[in-house]
């Protein structure tokens, strides 16, 4: 207990210290809750901070939530990424226009910015103190108040029984806590100043790397974020720690950057002006969940180290984070305290926060320095910049929405509720792989669109519409569990056997990742099933684990007959796509209609695959970027090849091995030995055996299951078209067979 007898200044159920994002946002909802609470901020606002002003999407849609749509709509939008390699080449993204939320970024100026969600959480009734908190006041655990200093009443008291510390990355609480903690050896650092710029901005977020300093690359980047068209946040951010090169000074690196930026780039910027000072702050990355909470003291924002360690994002997570605090708070209040749940309960949320980065930066530091890993690229002095332009720079743009693909467009064209549900279904699998899985993001992303995703999620969501269900919230996670089980076949399959350089280790570290990545998420997809239904499917997945080996089995055996293709394909697939059309049946309240909806599914997968086959072989994948015939030119023999290799010239084409830049040759041999014909053939019965399987069923809605087993033979039978006619179809139905 405090013995001090200073003045009590203020009191208040809840103390809120620090009012920028993260305490702002806590206070508005605190406020919201009906909860007393006081916002104690050391600056006189508008005050500035050090920020890059970058607002993405998510963070758009939390001022949204705090009614400042005001705020974002006088945004600058910003429509793109540009990562700049070496000031000479540059690559532009463009963000797509999503289907489901809002797919601009902004940039804001973090003075008005965060004038306004202070405002925001006074207007719901948080009141605010000019005051600097100097510690906490605890009696054991228990909060009774913090100490203050403020200019009107010196050294003071305010009582509170709660305390939230929001006071950025430097946080005094933390330290006076004990809560400050290790950080893993690394450290980040950022500063900024805002320009003039004499030519016109491209609203787009310019990224510049490698950043160097004497002739070393380290892990960070350089920005030029525009905040209107001749006003930009030129700034730069890098991660320091042992075993991570040797950073200058930060502000003789930022004159530096800002030098090369007019002395290398001059054409685009022109002559540039410097508006007010530099400014620059650690970075408040090394989030763990043990370190924020302590009793009834909880920690949020950069006070909690909630920024991304990759990108430097931070914003969006003070934001949700204060919300989410405030919750908390509040049902500590009412129902006592349960725990350390603050920390478990924002690792949920934001898994990629917790990310430890240091193997990663290190591993990163060490491929751009050692000169030889990513060879030369010709043009470049320093042996960092092919591993950067390979790491940063040769990402190609794709969409990976659901709604593009013959299937998402299938089921759009079918039932509005249906393809809603996919749409969340696809939304709620590339924020998971967002948030966890970053660095296989790009690899993931385009294996979920271009891989079996949308079939087992869409035959789920269709499959209960026809039972005459449909609304059943287990649904949504089968269909989550459909659309990730499938993606461990073409992840396996990239292992490389007896890896033997740096960036064959890397790629085997990537596919532990992803295996785990998408493993994990299939279980946890079925969290809310039956435990009958989670056993089914737990029995599916190790048949698609059988199914991988059968295939590497028949990897380069072009003896193996029909039969054999398609027990593989049921094994891999078959069984999968007919468990999930079984258990969706007995969610949507039609447990008698599991059984033909199981075999359904089953010749489905078949019909699916067959297709796939075909597709791939004719036309490729244009989402990951294979050309035609790249299963075949590996040794994987879809079913056509399979059948044309009866034809004692094809096979001689097959021992020569499949020349990818030339393949239309090889193209040409299957078709005239009839192997297209046979692959198409299987495909339609295929289709019709699943139609048949349910042909007796008293199905609500069976032109749904008709349609989408009539669209794996559409698939194949425009792929076959359009490579008569010459030209190139989208995207794979799904994977490999
Ligand atoms: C150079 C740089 C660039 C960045 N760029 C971006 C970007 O482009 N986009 C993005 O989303 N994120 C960016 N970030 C991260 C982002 O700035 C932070 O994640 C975000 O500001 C966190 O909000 P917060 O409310 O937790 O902390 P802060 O915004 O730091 O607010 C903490 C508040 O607490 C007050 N305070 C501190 N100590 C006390 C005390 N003892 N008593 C009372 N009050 C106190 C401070 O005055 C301050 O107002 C960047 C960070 C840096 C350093």
């Amino acid at each position: 207990m405090s013995t001090e007898t200073v003045e009590t200044i203020a009191e208040a159920e809840v103390v809120v210290v620090g009012g920028g994002p993260a305490g702002a946002a806590c206070a508005a909802r605190l406020a919201e809750l009906g909860r007393d609470v006081l916002v104690v901020e050391k600056s006189e606002f508008p005050r500035d901070k050090a920020c890059g002003d970058g607002i993405t999407p998510l963070c758009a849609t939390q001022l949204r939530m705090l009614d400042l749509d005001w705020l974002v709509d006088d945004a600058h939008p910003i429509t793109g990424l540009r990562g700049n390699l070496d000031y000479r080449h540059s690559r532009m993204v463009r963000f797509k226009r999503k289907p489901v939320r809002d797919w601009h970024a902004y940039t804001i100026g973090r003075c008005p910015m965060d004038d306004a969600i202070l405002g925001a959480a006074r207007e719901r009734g948080a009141r605010l103190l000019t005051a600097r908190v100097d510690r906490p006041l605890l009696d054991g655990d228990r909060v009774t108040g913090v100490r203050v200093h403020s200019r009107e009443h010196g050294e003071a008291v305010v009582a509170a029984r709660y305390l939230v510390a929001a006071d950025g990355a430097t946080s005094r609480l933390r330290r006076e806590l004990g809560v400050d903690g290790p950080e893993g050896g690394i450290r980040t650092y950022g500063i900024r100043q805002y320009f003039r710029t004499e030519r016109r901005l491209d609203p787009c977020y310019d990224i510049y790397v490698p950043l160097e300093h004497n002739a070393s690359g380290l892990v960070g980047y350089g920005w030029v974020f525009p905040l209107g068209d001749h006003e930009a946040n030129f700034g730069l951010g890098y991660v320091e720690g042992p075993g991570l090169g040797e950073p200058g000074p930060i502000r003789e690196m930022f004159a530096q950057f800002v030098k090369n930026l007019s002395l290398r780039l001059g054409e685009r910027f022109g002559d540039v002006e410097p508006i007010g000072k530099h400014m620059g702050s650690p970075v408040g990355i090394g989030f763990s969940s043990s370190r924020c909470q302590a009793g009834d003291v909880f920690l949020v924002g950069d006070a909690a180290r909630m920024t991304d360690p990759i990108t430097g994002e931070g914003i969006a997570y003070a934001l949700v984070g204060g919300r989410r605090i405030a919750e908390l708070v509040d049902r500590t209040a009412r129902i006592g305290r349960n725990g350390l749940v603050a920390g478990k309960d924002l690792a949920r949320r934001f898994p990629r926060l917790g990310m430890n980065v240091a193997s990663f930066a290190r591993v990163t530091t060490q491929m751009m320095n050692s000169g030889g890993a990513g060879g030369t690229d010709g043009e470049s002095e320093q042996p960092h910049n092919p591993t950067v332009k390979r790491l940063v720079l040769n990402v190609d743009p794709f969409d990976p929405w659901w709604s593009a693909t013959p299937v998402g467009q299938l089921v759009t064209s079918l039932d509005e509720d249906a393809a809603r549900e996919l749409e969340a279904v696809n939304h709620e699998a590339l924020d998971a792989i967002d948030v966890t899985a970053p660095f296989v993001r790009e690899a993931l992303a385009k294996l979920l669109v271009s891989g079996a995703g949308p079939v087992g999620a869409a035959t789920v969501l269709l499959a209960a519409r026809a039972c005459g269900g449909g609304e059943e919230p287990a649904l949504r996670g089968l269909a989550r569990a459909a659309a990730y089980a499938p993606l461990i076949e073409p992840v396996l399959a990239e292992v490389v056997d007896s890896p033997k350089d740096a960036p064959e280790h890397l790629n085997n570290a990537g596919i532990v990742l992803m295996s785990d990545f998408v493993l994990t998420r299939a279980w946890a997809a079925q969290a809310g099933l039956p435990l009958e239904a989670t056993r089914e499917l737990a029995e599916a997945l190790e048949s698609t684990s059988s199914g991988v080996h059968m295939v590497h089995e028949d990897r380069y055996d072009w003896t193996q007959g029909t039969e054999r293709h398609l027990a593989t394909i049921d094994t891999l697939s078959g069984r999968l796509l007919g468990t999930v059309a079984g258990v969706a049946a007995s969610l949507a309240g039609a447990p008698e209609l599991a059984e033909p909806l199981r075999r359904y599914g089953r010749h489905l997968a078949c019909a699916y695959r067959l297709a796939a086959g075909i597709v791939e072989l004719l036309v490729g994948d244009d989402v990951s970027a294979k050309a035609p015939g790249y299963e075949v030119a590996r040794g994987f023999y879809s079913l056509p090849v399979l059948a044309a290799a009866r034809d004692a010239d094809l096979r001689r084409l097959l021992v020569r091995g499949l020349d990818l830049d030339d393949s239309s040759g090889f193209i040409e041999a299957v078709r005239a030995s009839g192997g297209l014909e046979d692959g198409l053939a299987e495909c339609r019965a295929a289709a019709e055996r699943a139609k048949a399987a349910v042909a007796d069923a008293p199905l609500v809605r069976p032109e749904l299951l008709a349609a989408l087993a009539d669209s794996a033979v559409e698939h194949a039978e425009r792929s076959i078209g359009s490579a008569t006619s010459g030209e190139r179809e989208g995207q794979t139905l799904a994977g490999k067979t």
